[in-house]
């Protein structure tokens, strides 16, 4: 357990151990077409071969996380192995075997239908991880779909995995993103328009990838046997500080997902980043953000923004629908565990505690992001409502808005223009900034800054402390497109360069203030920038 992680590993130096497929019941089929898997966690799958495979961009982070030295990438065979044209000795591919609740309905089977895994790695800084090829081929889980993945979606995964973390924001990782020189079939608003479009691999990287939906599907199946030894091999492998029996075990592990989950909710509110499908098949046991598909960065403030074409009627998994959702699927995980519980009650008694959990992480995260050193029961959540209001008032920014805010002296004796001068770059239409709109935000900030100097921070220790909460550069939706645009054509420097912005995302960096600029106003409706769907 407390051995030294190795560093500067090579390929041939990394060390795997597959306790998922060692632990768990496998599909006896090899048969790759598909179909219902019963009674298994997982088959063994093959990648498809790539056949002009390009590494285009990798994350340096994550080479160190595994322990591999930087030179790695040099190795021709670091691109075989990470577009899926080879292996490495002790790797064990498989898909995974799970279910989920799609936009509120259970979807029984849905399982790993693009994504391999190919092994379990230890030994290195970041202990067990495990990775994972993410558009390499179809497993029996592909249903009608054909295992690929296109390289916008990919570009879009690789990017924000990354920048997610730099936000300091949970999320399994990406190592690499490698072009496969094949053309994947897609239709990208489902309106009988498909195009031909290039084809991309992304290695995913987490401690598992286990997600409710995992647990779901043996329960819905009434699997006991495969729901037991799922939770046994869960908890020995990734909760092994747990005690006690079974029973005991499920118990506090579910009360550890239902306050990670909360907690994760919670800086998505923070950075305003928006999942997109927030389906029980795309939320992890660790507490970390899976699955980037049609994900969105809130630019004007709306909370019943979603960036998902699929769900643009209902708006599920709209920005202010996100608390609520993710509650909604830890009750789905809880009802997947209940068979394993005597007092089905305090399975209950552990889901309630979620509203407590998110709402004290809220009220923290409010606190810290007004700059405030002390949250105060009686007069913030007034202070934060009036905020939000004000914040539909005009179409604004609210990343700027709090970059902004940092800004604005709290001295009694401040003018308006000082006041308001901080907040100017925030706002889209300009139309919008009248004597009214000026006068409910110079009423709220009189109350912010009342609160401010009852508080006692200094400004310039308040502004500090904001620009460690609120981020100067988020993954804005069109940001990432226009390098998705150089990407299509060959040109990959649009994605390293967002790649390299993105990893120091609080700080102001030295001509670079482009990536910190609020969407321009052709983005405002392009496909990619402010809609996306499924299609990927
Ligand atoms: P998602 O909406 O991306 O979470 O995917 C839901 C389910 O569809 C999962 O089982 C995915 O593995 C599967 N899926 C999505 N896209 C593809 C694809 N291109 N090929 C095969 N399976 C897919
Ligand atoms: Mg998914």
């Amino acid at each position: 357990m407390s051995e030294t992680p190795e560093h500067h590993r090579t390929l041939d130096g990394l060390r795997f151990d597959n306790r998922f497929t060692a632990d768990l019941p496998a599909d006896p089929s090899l048969e790759n077409h598909p179909r219902p898997v019963p009674s298994a966690a997982f088959s063994r799958v093959t990648t498809r071969q790539a056949s002009a495979p390009k590494l285009v961009a990798w994350s340096d982070e994550v080479l160190d996380l595994l322990g591999l030295d930087p030179a790695v990438v040099d190795d021709p065979r670091f691109l075989e192995v990470f577009v899926g044209n080879a292996t490495l000795a002790g790797m064990d591919l498989h898909a995974a075997r799970y279910g989920g609740h799609q936009f509120g309905h259970w979807a029984d089977q849905l399982g790993d239908g693009r994504a391999i895994v190919l092994g379990e790695v230890v030994g290195g800084p970041g202990g067990r991880q495990t990775l994972q090829l993410k558009g390499a081929g179809p497993t029996p889980y592909s249903r009608r779909a054909d295992g690929l993945a296109v390289l916008r979606s990919s570009v879009r995964e690789f990017l924000c995995s990354e920048a997610m973390h730099h936000l300091g924001v949970p999320t399994t990782r990406a190592l690499s993103l490698c072009t496969t020189g094949d053309e994947v079939l897609r239709d990208m608003f489902y309106d009988g328009h498909p195009e031909l479009e290039p084809g991309a691999v992304v290695c995913r990287v987490a401690p598992s990838f286990l997600r409710f939906g995992n647990y779901e599907i043996a329960a819905a199946h009434g699997e006991r046997e495969l729901l037991e030894k799922l939770v046994d091999h869960t908890f020995d492998v990734h909760f092994p500080h747990l005690e006690g029996s079974r029973a005991d075990k499920v118990l506090a592990f579910y009360r550890e997902v239902v306050a990670s989950t909360a907690d994760l909710v919670v800086h998505w509110q923070r950075v305003g980043f928006v999942h997109g499908v927030m389906n029980t098949d795309n939320m992890s046991i660790h507490g970390v953000t899976i699955d980037y598909g049609p994900y969105g960065w809130l630019e004007d403030y709306d909370p019943a923004w979603t960036p998902n074409t699929t769900d643009a009627q209902m708006r599920r998994y709209a920005f202010g629908n996100q608390p609520r959702m993710a509650q909604w699927n830890v009750a789905k995980l809880g009802n997947a565990l209940a068979p394993l519980v005597d007092d089905v009650s305090a399975l209950q008694g552990a889901l309630d505690g979620y509203a407590d959990r998110f709402q004290s992480g809220w009220n923290a995260m409010m606190t810290q992001k007004l700059g405030l050193a002390m949250f105060d029961a009686d007069t913030d959540p007034g202070l934060f409502e009036a905020l939000f209001q004000l914040l539909t008032k005009a179409e604004t920014d609210v990343t700027l808005f709090f970059r902004g805010l940092a800004e604005v002296p709290s001295a009694v004796d401040a003018s308006e223009d000082d006041q308001l001068d901080p907040l100017r770059d925030s706002y889209y239409q300009p139309v919008q900034l009248n004597a009214e709109h000026r006068a409910a935000t110079l009423a709220w900030l009189g109350d912010y800054r009342a609160r401010l100097r009852k508080d006692g921070r200094d400004d310039a220790e308040r502004a500090a402390a904001m620009s460690r909460v609120n981020p100067l550069y988020v993954m804005r939706n069109y940001l990432a497109q226009l390098a998705i645009d150089d990407a299509a054509k060959g040109d990959f420097a649009g994605v390293r360069d967002l790649l390299d912005v993105m990893r120091v995302p609080y700080d102001e960096q030295p001509g670079r203030a482009k990536y910190a600029e609020k969407r321009p106003d052709w983005a405002r409706s392009k496909p990619g920038c402010s809609q996306l769907s499924c299609s990927s």
